[in-house]
């Protein structure tokens, strides 16, 4: 399909391509794939004679007369008495108008309503008066003896998605008298033996069903179709990108020794949840296969993935092999810092902590960048200061990533180059909806731990007041608990709002809580402050603490019982779902309290979802169905193709088949050189040209 503006179409022109444009519609290609929305059954006529009061209705018939009125000062109607064999019904036309007025608002209405000729007119009918009349909305002269069929009756029609200026019936008129171009040049991409196994139509087919069906259910299958072929593409370009990387056999072999795994289990006091179980033997037996891992473990917050990341650390490290956790931020480092020291105290396994600041009292960066490089580390915790070219591994066999919706693909990549084809688990809390999962995973592994430790309480979400959600605060601390009271603060560099946190905190203290311990983190805080104030509040010798989103990951303190979310309306729904994570993490009954302002229709969804639900899953799905995919994953560069037929929500069966067939194609071609994959190659060139490295393909 031509890449050609769509300005040049006839009746188009620069002013609606610039709103075309708005739509994300440039091209001639962009238009063939800018489907319907939804579809309106107009098949059949209705009687004028059983027409009904109100009820929206089309009726066919012949004109018998016409007439333009004047009903006020700046009020025209035109009327058209309408025949059809049962009745006559009056087709109402209201044009606002004015005195000056040069041009005759009627003249099209009155050529179109000529005496003798047939029309369908639809609208709602009003009946009073012993006239029947339809307030019309759309209109289509035909010829009953003609071969030409009409566009916008007589069928199931389109219904466009619009914007100011461009008409659902102009565009519909513009896509029809354009779609036999489209279906002549449309890019067909699957393959005809997929096709026939799939039961669905032939692409260009489904190119001429989906604008204008045959039926509600053709409509479908040519969606489906489309659909499919979309993410057959896709599939297929993700397997090819990794192709390459994946299908030589890594250097390094594990063996399950014990040495650290037994006496790190025996330590642990409690035991893996079977879910835990499960994981854990999915990601060894990665490891102990010939191809590097590419895995991605899911689970919501709370659902214990560091342990399982730890373990797989601790295998490679019983083979002396070095690993590294890459954390999204310093705190979050921090924490697993710490965390490890405790639960391998007493092991031979060697730690060293990379963040971009220097930590009190710990080595100096450059020792502990020799500390990795002479191989005298075994597990690497860091920030994004690890991806540094300065930091160098000896023997890098294990990278994990946690938390990886906040790391671009490009970081991501940065840290696994210091390997030799690392093997490589995603760890994230933010639980992605499978069809999403594999949407931007294409042939990622997936792990998912299903089930939280056993002895949870599930979080109580409420919506208070201030002084009932201070309340409750007191209360807990009272009975020896501690609490969270968080701020928005959407960018670290956000300084008005932290002035606020800091103010909010600084007279919280000294009034409402004076009788408390009160502390505050935030981002801009020194390593060596966050440290201490976290470390106090892991002690309990701080009740409250007063903090940003920057404990939104990974803060683990079991007896921090309430949450109190200032400005909630301002968070995302996932953000506000991990910060909930936070509590609920020991044996008490933990609260999160969401102070919200209620007054946009978004802002009250997202706090019904939070008050309705406690699975994470539930409320991904939900986001995604807020926001869109894109917004999904905020800010990072994600790089998530846009489907125009599929919906990555329903349709996550055919996303499956798609990604089944794009792994078979490839295992038997893998270059695409076969004539029956030469449709194919042809539709990745077009569809993802310049988007992904594919230049290599063939
Ligand atoms: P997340 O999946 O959010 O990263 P964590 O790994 O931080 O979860 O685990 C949450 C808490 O649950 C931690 O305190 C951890 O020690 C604890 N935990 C993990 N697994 C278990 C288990 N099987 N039984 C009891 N507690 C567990
Ligand atoms: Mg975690």
């Amino acid at each position: 399909m031509p890449e050609q503006s769509v300005q040049y179409l006839k009746g188009v022109g620069p002013r609606r391509a610039e709103m075309f444009s708005k739509m994300g519609v440039n091209t001639l290609r962009d238009l063939a794939s800018f489907f319907p929305r939804g579809y309106e059954d107009r098949r059949s006529c209705g009687k004028i004679i059983t027409l009904q009061n109100s009820e929206k209705a089309i009726i066919c018939g012949k004109v018998e007369v016409s007439e333009a009125l004047k009903a006020g000062p700046s009020l025209s109607i035109f009327k058209a008495a309408i025949n059809d064999g049962t009745g006559i019904a009056y087709a109402l036309f209201f044009r606002k108008s004015s005195r000056y007025q040069k041009h005759d608002a009627f003249a099209g209405l009155k050529k179109d309503f000529e005496k003798g000729k047939y029309i369908f007119v639809s609208g709602a009918a009003e009946i009073g008066h012993g006239q029947k009349q339809i307030r019309a909305e759309e209109y289509e002269p035909y010829d009953p003896g003609a071969m030409k069929k009409p566009v916008h009756f007589n069928r199931v029609v389109p219904v466009y998605p619009l914007t100011e200026g461009i008409s659902q019936k102009w565009l519909r008129g513009l896509i029809s008298s354009n779609i036999e171009k489209f279906v002549s040049e449309w890019q067909e991409s699957i393959p005809e033996t997929i096709l026939n196994r799939e039961k669905l139509l032939r692409e260009k087919n489904a190119l001429a069903q989906i604008h204008f069906p045959d039926s509600p259910e053709s409509a479908e299958l040519a969606r489906k179709t489309l659909a499919f072929s979309e993410f057959l593409l896709m599939e297929t370009a993700l397997h090819l990108v990794r192709q390459k990387t994946r299908r030589e056999n890594k250097a390094v072999s594990y063996e399950i020794k014990k040495t650290l795994l037994t006496p790190f289990k025996e330590k642990l006091g409690f035991e893996f949840t079977s879910a835990q179980k499960k994981v854990i033997n999915e990601i060894f037996s990665d490891m102990r296969g010939g191809l590097p891992m590419n895995r991605l473990l899911m689970g919501d917050v709370g659902s214990g993935k560091t342990v399982v990341a730890l373990s797989a650390m601790l295998l490679a490290a019983e083979n002396g092999l070095q690993s590294a956790l890459l954390a999204p931020t310093e705190i979050l480092a921090e924490q697993h810092f710490m965390k490890f020291e405790k639960l391998l105290k007493g092991l031979d396994v060697r730690l060293a902590l990379v963040t971009g600041k220097l930590s009190s009292g710990r080595k100096t960066k450059k020792e502990t960048h020799e500390l990795i490089s002479a191989g005298r580390a075994d597990i690497v915790i860091g920030t994004h200061a690890l991806l540094e070219k300065s930091v160098q591994f000896k023997k890098l066999s294990l990278v994990v990533v946690d938390e990886q919706h906040r790391f671009g693909v490009m970081q991501r990549a940065g840290l696994t180059q210091k390997a030799e084809k690392p093997d490589v688990l995603v760890m994230t809390a933010t639980p992605i909806p499978r069809s999403l999962a594999l949407t931007l995973y294409g042939d990622l592994d997936v792990s998912t731990i299903d089930s939280l430790p056993p002895g949870r309480i599930p979080v109580s979400t409420l919506h208070l007041s201030r002084d009932k959600a201070y309340s409750l605060i007191k209360q807990e601390v009272r009975n020896g608990r501690q609490a969270y009271i968080v701020y928005p603060l959407v960018e670290e560099s956000d300084k008005i709002e932290l002035k606020a946190a800091v103010k909010e905190a600084n007279e919280l203290s000294s009034s409402e809580f004076k009788n408390y311990r009160v502390g505050l983190l935030h981002g801009q805080m020194s390593s060596a402050e966050k440290e201490k104030v976290m470390s106090l509040f892991c002690d309990r010798k701080i009740d409250i603490l007063i903090s940003t989103t920057v404990i939104e990951v990974g803060i683990d303190v079991a007896n921090a019982t309430v949450m109190v979310i200032e400005h909630a309306e301002r968070f995302g729904l996932a953000t506000l779902h991990q910060l909930r994570g936070r509590i609920g993490r020991g044996r008490e009954k933990s609260y999160c309290v969401l102070l919200a302002n209620l007054k946009t229709e978004q802002a009250r969804k997202r706090i019904e979802i939070m008050l309705s639900t406690n699975d994470g899953f539930k409320v991904a799905q939900e986001d995604l169905r807020l926001r869109g995919p894109g917004e999904f994953f905020g800010t990072v560069q994600h790089g998530l193709p846009l489907f125009k037929a599929g919906d990555i929500i329903r349709d996550t069966a055919l996303i499956e088949s798609a990604r089944r067939h794009a792994r078979e194609i490839l295992h038997n071609d893998s270059g695409l050189a076969l004539p029956e994959n030469s449709m194919l190659k042809k539709g990745l060139e077009l569809a993802y040209k310049g988007r992904m490295s594919l230049s290599k393909i063939g």
